[in-house]
């Protein structure tokens, strides 16, 4: 127990809001869009600036309190939010500073995708990010960021700059490409094992318009629709980003649905591209078509509204044989709920794909595949059902998986899948993690241990 004039001492220090339980605003910023997360931090301190999170990194140390940092909030796992401790919440920290001549921008820790790509895009720039636009930046980045630009410029953390950072003794340190290297290297792909990152700059490219949208199928051509993706994914520019996967319309029809986007100067050239894809079979619907990047970006946004009860069973595809297309059409249109997208695979391809496995943090430079099973339901009765259908789902596909798996659409599944999501990169991240966090102090995440952790106290 903290003594309540040092919860006070420390609350009025704070620039931005603090809220405790049973304050107006508690609730409002302890939820997160995954329903399935129901947690009560003893305190919420909403940052709104590197100093803030400084006095609260150095209050926890000193009172040996847990910590959660929240960023966007989309964790699925729900990593932003601890019972009974400190929820370190970035989300009103929202600066952003274009440089169109040096094609860069500086990005407060707070910000979501559809603020980035809203500012970025009034100069005709972006760098990659993900698909869905109320997504967080921070965590998004620094666990990879698969997106739209990914084929042509990399993941998100590809493009990454540079990063300040608070790191766990409570001192802020600038981590690029000459200044900490070793930290800006862990950084990249470590999923804030290492330190509150507080602001981001990124490499930004000529973007838009582009030829986007999706082609849909009927639920029972699954298997064909899946051979074609195959042999289609094969034959594509890294202009092209393509994904694909069985849902429901909000009208209520189940569908095989590939989406994509071409991001390259020539347009005429993307139809020429995407010809094959649309001209394949009969398709229901095709909805590509000219648009802005920003109408691309927002495009899954009515899929994922928050609120929803959310599991995640995800790993990258070690074999897209036959098998596994059989496989993934057997469950194609029978999950439960029809807020569902399973099975549902990412194709990821080119430039994302050519930088080296030990080049940063994140390893998973030599899959083409990502497996999803994505389901989410209305309330707490369903959940037993969905999350039995997702484990059922993933282990029809188990046999063709690889151990490893994106750390940014982990559920929680335990330290070993943790551990599989940082690959080989996982000896190295230890390392780092004993010079920058011996004491295991940011642990709300899916986590790196330091190999000297000693337990720390859970509440305040
Ligand atoms: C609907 C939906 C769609 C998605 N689509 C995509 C997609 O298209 N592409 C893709 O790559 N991913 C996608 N994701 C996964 C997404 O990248 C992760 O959920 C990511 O963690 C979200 O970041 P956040 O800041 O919103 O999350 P948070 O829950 O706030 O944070 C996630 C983790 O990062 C840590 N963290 C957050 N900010 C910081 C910071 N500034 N410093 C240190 N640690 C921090 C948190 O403590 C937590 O452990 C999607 C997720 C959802 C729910």
């Amino acid at each position: 127990m903290i003594p309540e004039s040092a919860v006070q001492k420390f609350r009025e220090s704070l620039r931005g809001q603090s809220f405790c339980p049973g304050e107006q605003g508690y609730d409002a910023v302890r939820t997160v869009p995954n329903a399935m997360i129901d947690r009560r931090p003893a305190i919420i301190a909403r940052c709104v600036g590197a100093a803030d999170v400084i006095a609260c990194v150095r209050f926890a140390r000193e009172h040996d309190v847990l910590v959660s940092v929240r960023g966007g909030g989309h964790s699925v796992a729900g990593k932003s939010v601890c019972d009974g401790g400190l929820m370190i919440d970035l989300s009103a920290m929202k600066g952003i500073r274009v440089d169109p001549v040096r094609r860069t921008v500086r990005a407060e820790a707070g910000l979501k995708l559809a603020e980035f790509d809203r500012e970025t895009q009034a100069f005709g720039l972006a760098t990659t990010l993900g698909l869905v636009p109320n997504t967080g930046i921070s965590g998004l980045t620094l666990g990879g960021g698969f997106g739209n630009l990914m084929a042509k410029h990399g993941l998100a953390l590809d493009n990454l700059i540079g990063v300040d950072v608070v790191t766990a003794d409570g001192g802020l340190l600038t981590a690029n490409a000459s200044e900490n290297e070793d930290l800006f290297w862990g950084i990249r792909g470590s999923s804030g094992n290492l330190g509150i990152v507080t602001s981001l700059e990124y490499r930004l490219h000529e973007v838009g318009p582009v030829l986007g949208g999706a082609v849909f199928f009927p639920v029972a051509k699954t298997k064909d629709a899946l051979l074609f993706f195959r042999e289609f994914a094969e034959t594509i520019p890294d202009e092209l980003v393509i994904q694909a996967g069985a849902f429901t319309t909000p009208d209520g029809v189940q569908v095989f649905g590939v989406a994509a986007c071409y991001c390259g100067s020539s347009l005429s050239e993307g139809e020429k591209v995407l010809t094959p894809l649309r001209k394949f079979d009969s398709p229901i619907a095709d909805i590509i078509g000219v648009m802005s990047y920003l109408q691309v970006q927002s495009m899954f946004e009515p899929f994922f509204p928050p609120g929803r009860y959310t599991y995640v069973k995800s790993n990258f595809v070690r074999a897209l044989n036959d098998e596994a297309i059989q496989a993934m059409a057997e469950y194609a249109g029978k999950s439960p709920s029809p807020y569902t997208f399973a099975p549902f695979i990412e194709h990821w391809h080119g430039a994302a794909t050519r930088v080296g496995v030990t080049d940063t943090a994140f390893a998973h430079r030599h899959y083409s595949y990502n497996f999803m099973a994505w389901s989410s339901w209305d309330g707490p009765s369903d959940s037993e059902k969905n999350i039995q259908w997702t484990r059922e789902c993933w282990e029809a596909m188990h046999p063709f998986l690889a151990t490893g798996s994106y750390v940014n659409y982990v559920s929680d599944e335990g330290d070993a899948f943790a551990r599989a999501a940082y690959g080989p990169n996982y000896d190295r991240l230890v390392a780092l993690k004993d010079r920058y966090d011996p004491t295991n102090f940011f642990r709300m995440n899916h986590n790196i241990k330091p190999s000297l952790a000693a337990p720390a106290a859970t509440s305040a």
